[in-house]
């Protein structure tokens, strides 16, 4: 008879698990609350499935911040070309897009997922289980799990949990989890929102005058970390790939400091005297408005953002003006509600895990995927995360 692993969590770190576990040889037994697999995966392909990036090993394991060592190896043993392979197993080609990330032909989640729920329920060794939450842990492996209104066990020889972090409650990952670890004393990082947007205390006229809009080729900086990218204005604040990417940083900025003042630099393909001598050259018939539209393409959106943060005597003048365009200093004062952020850093900490991810306080049970304590910003580096920390953990089995 076959070993049975039981996995809980049907995310890309638990289905992944399964497609390794059941190539291995074992039987597989996979639970997830919600009515069907790969919620999260699926928002995910909204906007384009960014399943990872084409960049050299060295600066990929550098997005995991204080874990790049450990990701350094551990994408090293299951790389971004393997993730790419496993998609063409699926019958999914992917690309490389301009920036680097790699994404799947159709750009959507929905045909990679469907081709791999089919795969997995063709082997006769794999069950699954909708609609079952797990609701307590034992340490003998046995899963209490409530199923409609009733109360149902799982045991199996190995458990697998892989339930996600806590953002996107909608999509099953609620992050209930961390009070059944605790309650058996493995230690759980609080969650925190990561890849999320945040909140500027605007003025009445300004949020009444701007819904959402996006402002494209921003510079953001914010201490030592420079990035380019797309922020989204609205009423509420500032979010966006260009934020998101040096967000970690900004939040904890605010929760030891109560605020963050971040640099934006509108025109960053120009430098101060160019903007400046543009703005120089303003016709008397042109408003200051028009002229900056015209000279340097500052459109509606960036001009009201510039008259919101400068006195008026300020924007008036070009000198200071061109220097704001370069350098815009926004104030965020609080992240945007867990609930809304893409990802969520905190997790079960590295420390209670052996090096395949089995929790050390109790023998026989893994964890894989965003459930762990690691950030990494979006561009393909949390699925690599995920999938990665999945084929270790097998290795480990
Ligand atoms: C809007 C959005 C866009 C994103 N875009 C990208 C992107 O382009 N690239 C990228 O790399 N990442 C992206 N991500 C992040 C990525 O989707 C997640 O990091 C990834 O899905 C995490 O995988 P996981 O398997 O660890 O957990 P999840 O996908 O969260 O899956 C966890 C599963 O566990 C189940 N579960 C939880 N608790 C229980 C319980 N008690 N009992 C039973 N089942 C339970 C949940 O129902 C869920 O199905 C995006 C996320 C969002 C929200």
């Amino acid at each position: 008879m076959k070993n049975k692993v039981v996995i809980v969590g049907a995310g890309p770190a638990g289905l992944y698990s399964s497609y390794l576990l059941l190539k291995k040889g074992y039987r597989v037994e996979l639970y997830d609350q919600s009515t069907a697999c790969g919620k999260k995966f699926l928002v995910a392909g909204n906007g384009g499935l960014n399943l990872t990036h084409s960049e050299e090993l060295t600066s990929f394991s550098t997005r995991y911040g204080k874990d790049q060592d450990l990701f350094s190896e551990i994408i090293g043993e299951f790389t971004p070309q393997d993730l790419r392979d496993f998609c063409l197993e699926l019958g999914v080609e992917t690309f490389v897009g301009s920036s680097g990330r790699v994404f799947p032909k159709e750009l959507k989640a929905a045909q990679i997922l469907k081709n791999w729920i089919d795969h997995l329920k063709a082997s006769e060794d794999f069950e699954l289980f909708l609609r079952h939450e797990l609701i307590e842990l034992h340490p003998s492996k046995e899963l209490t799990f409530k199923f409609k209104e009733e109360v149902v066990q799982a045991i199996g020889d190995v458990v697998v949990l892989a339930m996600g972090g806590a953002s996107w409650k909608r999509t099953g990952s609620d992050g209930k989890w961390k009070a059944q670890l605790e309650k058996l004393g493995v230690e759980v990082k609080p969650f925190l929102p990561m890849n999320c947007g945040f909140e500027c205390d605007w003025s009445e006229h300004f949020i009444s005058t701007v819904d959402r809009a996006p402002i494209k080729n921003v510079g953001i900086k914010f201490q030592d970390r420079v990035h380019r990218g797309e922020i989204m204005i609205t009423p509420f604040g500032i979010e966006g790939g260009g934020i998101y990417a040096v967000s970690n940083i900004i939040r904890d900025n605010i929760i030891e400091f109560g605020h963050a003042t971040v640099s934006l630099d509108l025109k960053p393909d120009l430098s101060l005297e160019q903007v400046l001598s543009k703005l120089k050259n303003k016709k008397a018939k042109d408003s200051l408005s028009n002229h900056l539209r015209k000279s340097l393409g500052i459109g509606k959106v960036e001009n009201t953002l510039l008259k919101e943060i400068l006195p008026k005597d300020a924007y008036t003048d070009l000198s200071t003006l061109a220097q704001a365009i370069k350098d815009l200093k926004v104030d965020f004062k609080r992240t945007r509600p867990i609930e809304e952020a893409i990802s969520t850093s905190g997790g079960i900490a590295f420390n209670e895990l052996d090096q395949h991810f089995q929790i050390k306080k109790l023998a026989g049970f893994y964890a894989v995927g965003e459930m762990l304590d690691f950030e990494a910003p979006t561009g393909g580096y949390l699925l690599q995360g995920c999938f990665s920390t999945a084929a270790r953990m097998v290795r480990g089995i």
